[in-house]
């Protein structure tokens, strides 16, 4: 039950690729350009006109002229001119019998001189000038879209030497500087105890573990843990990343885990640090499209290495990851990564112990409560909690604030966990469509009794095709303790479907939007979480899924189902009937309070933004309002 949005929000078509079409046009543009002003060079001042050419020529004052056909000008001289003036020159047209008749009239001198067609040069010059920018263009657009390990991104760099791992000296970080995930700290102590006293445990026989493993979500601190031991044993830190092994090559990787493991061995005592194992650690011989040559090659060469060491040579190796489902079960053995250490998501006091590291370097207001702040963010990882307070020492700083206050906090979570804000829409059929579809959620979560209460409402859109939100107060009690009941997992459907609802009661069938998609699967994922974890269905008290339903494209790429194809259909058929019923309800609630709807519709539209108290005061006002008329009536 990770990954509950405290949010709601609709979403805006995403403009994919606009960016790629755009350079297109630019590079078009360009070439063009260059095209078009290539013959203009061409364009002398010293001109006359035809028609001015036939009369001179008619009246006699012309000497000589020479005709270049490719060009189409003629190079006039004149009785009366001086000596060494150039002459004239006379654009021509396609044909120019006239010309040519009068010339012949009045017997003037005259010749064709075609010149070499350097117009054709010039044309293909620019054809392929423009071919090449079309050309520079496109891998531009193919690097940057493929970052994937061993993608065509990394076929570019082929033949150009990098740096294949980090070395530090002194990585600067200690134990101190981690914060919130105290279990792996201790575990991690003694592999500093390894490091600087070694003698210590040779001497009773004991054999120093070559390997750890880090496991845990991106940015809970790993590589920080890391370095932390390397800072505290004083030893120098070796780090590469597994995607980096992996190389389009066969035997790139396999050389580079030599290169690496020399080079430590020759600096040791050291930490070895293996970022993103999974990406050369999978199981062999596995996964779609079966077993990858060079993936292979590197993960045999990891092990021989490993194995290749004394255990008591001083390398350590640190690998992180956030798949140990996946690893091939050979790099768990005794003698290679036979540690495994969990660092996992800070929990409330966590966080407050992050949040405490960073701020050591930043003016805070002395109202500002990291107590507060720890509160509001469940589900943050450390690099968001880092994140958190940098982005507000940023808005601090430009709104020329001497420190940071717990506004410039609240807006950095808004921006982080929403994103940014955009200038708001002018008025339209789409920002009304937006408003009712966020008060059909923010009114759903004022009036069900089990739902958390609304913090604020906004149309003020956000990057990402957020158009507004609707969002809830941080309820961490139940996120902390994942102690979800089944009325609160209701109301959280019901509420979910709010801005359908209130779409279709209001525009009608034909006009709802696709801005709901992500309601709707919020919506899924819960109804399923009911049904097949919580036992919260007619289906009874049965537990269909073990948890963690993704693919394991390590091991098999078909899920593997527990139940029988007729029981999934039973689960189907539960899911939709949840969802069903909390959508008939949300439609009543918005039905029957449509008026008030559309007042705080209005007032959001002028407004923007409504507070989470402001708009509870608005509810009670108008139902203490209808009741009078209820009594009197
Ligand atoms: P991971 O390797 O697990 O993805 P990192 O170690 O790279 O995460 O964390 C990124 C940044 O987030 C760190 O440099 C640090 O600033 C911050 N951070 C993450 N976890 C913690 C923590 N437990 N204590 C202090 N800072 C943390
Ligand atoms: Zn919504
Ligand atoms: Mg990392």
């Amino acid at each position: 039950m990770k990954g509950f949005r405290t949010t709601t929000s609709l979403r805006r078509s995403q403009k994919k690729g606009s960016a790629a079409r755009g350079l297109i046009t630019a590079i078009w543009v360009i070439a063009q350009g260059l095209t078009l002003t290539l013959p203009a060079l061409a364009n002398k001042p010293n001109e006359m006109s035809y028609s001015d050419l036939l009369q001179k020529v008619n009246e006699g004052q012309v000497s000589k002229v020479e005709i270049d056909p490719t060009q189409r000008v003629a190079r006039v001289t004149l009785d009366n001119q001086k000596k060494g003036d150039p002459p004239k020159e006379v654009a021509l047209f396609e044909k120019y019998p006239e010309l040519t008749q009068s010339l012949q009239k009045n017997r003037v001198d005259y010749s064709v001189q075609p010149t070499a067609d350097n117009s054709a040069v010039m044309g293909l010059l620019a054809n392929l000038l423009l071919f090449f920018l079309l050309i520079g263009g496109l891998l531009l657009i193919i690097r940057r879209s493929s970052n994937a390990p061993g993608g065509p991104g990394q076929a570019m760099n082929f033949g150009k030497s990098r740096a294949r791992f980090q070395m530090e000296a002194k990585t600067g970080v200690m134990f101190d500087d981690v914060a919130g995930i105290e279990e792996a700290k201790e575990e991690l102590q003694e592999v500093v105890t390894f490091l600087k006293k070694p003698e210590r445990f040779t001497a009773v026989g004991a054999r120093i573990p070559k390997g750890v493993l880090l496991i845990g979500p991106p940015g809970t601190g790993k590589t920080l843990l890391a370095k932390a031991i390397a800072g505290e044993a004083g030893v120098p830190f070796f780090s590469i990343s597994g995607s980096e092994f992996v190389e389009m090559f066969v035997g790139v990787g396999a050389s580079r885990v030599r290169d690496l493991f020399k080079k430590a061995k020759e600096n040791a005592p050291c930490i070895i640090f293996i970022d993103e194992i999974d990406a050369v650690g999978r199981q062999r011989g596995a996964g779609i499209g079966g077993g990858n040559d060079e993936r292979e090659q590197t993960l045999n060469q990891l092990l021989t290495e490993m194995d290749g060491f004394e255990g008591n040579t001083g390398i350590i190796i640190i690998a992180a990851t956030n798949r140990p489902d996946v690893l091939d079960s050979a790099l768990l053995r005794p003698g290679r990564f036979d540690r495994q250490v969990t660092v996992d998501l800070p929990s409330y006091k966590g966080r407050l112990g992050i949040l405490e590291v960073h701020a050591r370097n930043k003016k805070l207001e002395p109202d500002v409560s990291m107590e507060a702040i720890a509160r509001r963010t469940p589900g943050f990882s450390g690099a968001d909690l880092a994140n958190l307070l940098n982005e507000a020492a940023i808005l601090t700083a430009r709104r020329r604030k001497d420190a940071i206050t717990m506004l410039e906090i609240d807006d950095a979570i808004d921006r982080i966990t929403i994103g940014l804000s955009l200038t708001p829409l002018l008025d339209s059929k789409k920002k009304r469509l937006i408003a009712y579809h966020e008060i059909g959620h923010a009114l759903l979560m004022t009036l069900l009794k089990n739902s958390d209460p609304l913090n604020k409402v906004t149309i003020i859109p956000r990057s990402g095709g957020v158009g507004g939100f609707a969002q809830q107060a941080f309820n961490e009690e139940m996120i902390d303790s994942g102690l979800y009941t089944k009325a609160w997992l209701t109301d959280r459907i019901t509420m979910s479907l709010g801005g359908r609802a209130a779409e279709q009661e209001v525009f009608g069938d034909s006009e709802i939007t696709a801005g709901a998609s992500s309601d709707i699967k919020a919506v899924a994922d819960l109804a399923r979480e009911m049904v097949t974890r919580y036992g919260m269905s007619e289906l009874g008290l049965v537990a269909l899924e073990s948890g963690g339903n993704e693919v394991f494209l390590g091991r098999s790429w078909m899920p593997r189902n527990e139940y029988s194809e007729e029981v999934a259909t039973q689960i189907d058929h539960q899911i939709r009937e949840i969802a069903m019923h909390c959508y008939q309800e949300a439609r009543r609630m918005i039905r029957e309070n449509r008026v008030m709807v559309d007042r705080l519709v209005d007032i959001l539209l002028e407004q923007e933004t409504i507070e989470g108290d402001d708009f509870r005061k608005i509810v009670e006002e108008y139902q203490a309002q209808s009741t009078v008329v209820n009594v009197q009536s």
